[in-house]
């Protein structure tokens, strides 16, 4: 059973192979190779990525 990466939770329901949504954070899940990425999805529908917590900013880096 897959878990969300951001809350840990288990709300997760499947909407498509290889596309999930965690009904407590309200993003879409989707499994790419072998990851789970989260996406924002806005009222059109667009799919945003999540930015992960864990990913260093590289801004001003030369
Ligand atoms: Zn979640």
């Amino acid at each position: 059973m897959l878990t969300c990466p951001l809350c840990g939770g288990r709300d997760v329901g499947r909407i498509a192979p290889e596309h999930y949504y965690c009904w407590n954070c309200f993003v879409e899940l989707a499994l790419e190779g072998g990851e789970v990425r989260a996406f924002n999805v806005d009222l059109e529908g667009m799919l945003t990525p999540v930015a992960a917590p864990e990913e260093p900013q590289g801004e001003g880096c030369s």
